[in-house]
């Protein structure tokens, strides 16, 4: 008995460093009938590493299939048993960490409605101190990242020693062509605030829906996350939570098989020649579009000047209208999307305007 329970800990210790980690089961554990046939599809697939599966649902509003509660979880022991594959739960209370581990759950996730919650998060550390079990932490569902950073602090320092990251998007009101609007730069962000510790992509949440799946997950390999955790379930149209977002495992198998998986580098020589002569090229322009911004920032200043002896307001609502105009209209002919334009000459117009208000008020 003690030699499985090792075995087993040595496996999850090997399957934390497998790149990529695949996660997948359904939203939510319905019927035992139905956890069990999953995890047999997605075992049959060989290319899952985990089985996954609500217990415990977060609804938003009330009245929503709110999960099985307790009574799953000897279903998804009797899974594991049968597949062999290790199983993560979303627990969100001190209660359901008992709960979890009683029944031998593998890896435990906190879910963006309870990342959210400081008080949640602690109440959850607290009930993982003592406990060598990974815990993967969602990002919160308001773009964040300090509630992120906090959370994985509260459960490290419950002496939690397997930590990782799984990024789910982050809601805004109105309808977006996402569930949740993935806001990459903000997970990326918290990768490099966290070297080393494992980044996976939720495609699902972020999704919505089935038609996107592939292309965020593919997203988040080009940006070298560790891994994905995707929803499935064996008729996905009838789930009982997320019925929109939830694939077969035979489509799941489909997707894996069509995403370009990439390493972040290669030991490859002409690779490793031709990538630093580019990046030699890169630097060699960021420079130049550093000295070309100081330059444009002086003439404003001397603009600041002229508007300061005449007494003349900084912003000119038609001056920037025109100068964005001109903007959009030369970058479409470089390859240059319209978003970017307008983001990058946003910043260097509010850097132009605090040049010209410290001029203004001298
Ligand atoms: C889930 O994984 O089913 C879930 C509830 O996700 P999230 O916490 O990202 O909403
Ligand atoms: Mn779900």
């Amino acid at each position: 008995m003690q030699a499985t329970t090792i075995e087993l800990k040595e496996k999850i210790q090997q399957l934390w460093n497998k790149r990529p980690l695949i996660i997948s089961g359904p939203c939510s554990a319905e019927t035992e009938e139905q956890v069990l046939e999953t995890a047999q599809r997605l075992a049959a697939t060989g290319k899952v590493d985990m089985l996954r599966a609500g217990i415990w649902k977060p609804r938003t509003r009330p009245g929503s299939f709110e999960g099985v509660g307790v009574k799953g979880l000897p279903w998804l022991a009797n899974a594991k048993k049968i597949t062999g594959l290790p199983t993560a739960v979303e627990v969100a209370t001190g209660k359901q960490v008992e709960d979890a581990l009683n029944f031998d759950v593998d890896v435990l996730w906190i879910g963006a409605r309870t990342t959210v919650n400081p008080f949640s998060v602690q109440e959850v550390a607290d009930a993982l101190r003592g406990v060598d079990v990974p815990v993967l932490i969602k990002n919160p569902i308001n773009p964040d990242l300090e509630l992120w950073t906090g959370a994985v602090e509260r459960v490290a320092k419950a002496g939690i020693k397997q930590i990782g990251l799984i990024h789910r998007g982050f809601s805004s009101y109105g309808n977006t062509e996402y569930r949740n609007a993935p806001m990459w730069h903000l997970a990326i962000e918290m990768k490099r605030r966290n070297p080393g510790m494992m980044l996976i992509c939720d495609p699902s949440h972020i999704s919505g829906r089935r038609d996107i799946l592939l292309d965020v997950s593919q997203k988040s390999i080009d940006l070298d996350y560790d891994g994905l955790m995707i929803e499935s379930h064996i008729d996905p149209d009838n789930a009982w939570s997320d019925a929109m977002q939830q694939v077969t495992p035979e489509v799941l198998l489909k997707m894996l098989d069509s995403i370009q998986w990439r390493v972040e580098t290669t030991d490859e020589k002409s690779f490793i020649t031709a990538l630093e002569r580019l990046r030699e090229q890169i630097n060699h322009l960021d420079d130049e579009l550093l000295q070309l911004l100081g330059q444009r920032m002086k003439i404003a200043d001397k603009i600041g000047e002229y508007k300061k002896n005449n007494s003349v307001t900084i912003l000119q609502t038609s001056r920037w209208n025109e100068i964005l105009e001109r903007a959009m209209a030369k970058g479409e002919k470089l390859g240059l999307s319209k978003e970017f334009i307008i983001k990058y000459f946003d910043a260097v117009h509010m850097e132009s305007i605090s040049h010209q208000n410290k001029i203004m008020n001298s």
